[in-house]
């Protein structure tokens, strides 16, 4: 008889872990896909009833964006994919190849998608998730050769230049093109961060490269194009008292060094707040303030929509029906809401929203789930 091993109990046990939480996974984007069969489209052009993932994120404490996007992802491959679902809640293949499947069937026609999805499953889970990938991209390919190419196509179509914001107050600067135009620009580049080289530039080639791109988009006009940046300071950091973090709106915390960097160049806005991080004062630094609105954008900073991050610039100061009729107009009258969320309560029954303080809110879905937000600080409270 074969002795067991601790080592061998515990990979046993990990291994029963994975089917189990595969088990769950499925099991929940069948209920998934059943929220979205009750609530279908009720007005052409959208994929879910008006509210719908607002349902979801609102309980979940989930953006609403990921919410729609699971949504819609299950009932999709409740649809589209059963064995392969099935296959999840069997623990034969985990969340990352189910995935996979979604993704490289996505654009292909129900009956090419069933055929892809069972010859690849035929050999079950493959000796690794690569493997099970190019094997999904092999057959999706065979079943149908010009989607390919259609998918390449529709890609340029969608060219962009977007900005990812990261943690620490930088940002990257994102453009999808043509492969063979990438290339070139990126030569470009790479030959005028040569040029630039002298004796005592301490830069590294890839700075180089940086400040190349930001010269010829920006050229003599730095100061015409610049962005107005939102920074946040605690009043204590600002009298030199100490080295607290600020806050820059939309990317996060940032260091008090960065803080001092930002306002030596001039651009910014400060924000004051206590060191409660409650808002004190709105510095009308470049621009003039627009008194009342002005503050509920600063306190709220993105739309009250629990799960809903659209920035504040992009949203309308909301008031109710009955407090806009008061002579006098208190903050606590008031919250930003951007306008697909402004229409989701024109378009749908069964919300409640109250307020009551300026920066909490206490919102019921048409389920009566019941979510409070309060409107996130600019600093943590001191515990
Ligand atoms: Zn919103």
């Amino acid at each position: 008889m074969t002795q067991t091993t601790p080592e061998a109990e515990i990979i046993t046990a990990i291994q029963a872990a994975e089917k189990r939480q595969n088990f769950w996974q499925a099991m929940q984007i069948r209920d998934l896909a059943k929220l979205a069969e009750c609530r279908p489209p009720d007005r052409p052009g959208i994929q879910l009833a008006d509210g719908t993932p607002e349902e979801l994120a609102a309980p979940m404490n989930m953006s609403i964006r990921v919410a729609t996007k699971r949504i819609l992802e299950a009932e999709h491959i409740v649809r589209r994919l059963p064995a392969t679902l099935q296959a999840l809640q069997d623990g034969v293949i985990d969340t990352a190849r189910l995935r996979a499947t979604y993704q490289i069937t996505k654009d292909l026609s129900d009956d090419d998608a069933l055929t892809v999805e069972k010859a690849v499953l035929s050999h079950g889970a493959h000796a690794s998730y690569q493997e099970y990938r190019r094997a999904l991209r092999r057959q999706a390919m065979k079943v149908d050769p010009e989607a390919a190419e259609r998918k390449r196509k529709q890609r340029l179509e969608q060219r962009d230049v977007v900005t990812r914001k990261s943690e620490d107050g930088s940002a990257k600067l994102v453009a999808t093109m043509l492969a063979g135009e990438a290339e070139s620009a990126y030569n470009v580049l790479n030959h005028l961060a040569h040029k630039a080289k002298t004796p005592d530039d301490t830069r590294t080639l890839a700075q180089r490269r940086a400040d190349a791109l930001i010269d010829l988009v920006l050229g003599n006009d730095r100061q015409r194009v610049r962005a107005t940046i939102n920074v946040t300071v605690p009043l204590s950091t600002l009298i030199g008292l100490n080295d607290e973090p600020g806050e820059l709106t939309e990317y996060g915390p940032i260091t008090a060094e960065q803080c001092r960097e930002l306002a030596r160049d001039g651009v910014l806005r400060r924000l004051v707040t206590d060191d409660f991080g409650h808002l004190l004062d709105v510095s009308p630094n470049r621009y003039a303030s627009e008194g009342l609105a002005e503050r509920i954008r600063m306190r709220d900073r993105t739309c009250r929509q629990p799960g809903c991050r659209v920035p504040g610039r992009k949203c309308r100061v909301h008031t109710s029906k009955r407090a806009s009729r008061r002579r006098r107009h208190r903050d606590r009258d008031y919250r930003l809401l951007c306008k697909r969320h402004q229409l989701m309560y024109q378009r749908t029954k069964g919300w409640i929203v109250a307020q009551p303080e300026p920066d909490r809110l206490i919102f019921v879905t048409p389920t009566a789930q019941v979510r409070e937000a309060v409107a996130e600080r600019y600093e943590e409270p001191a515990a």
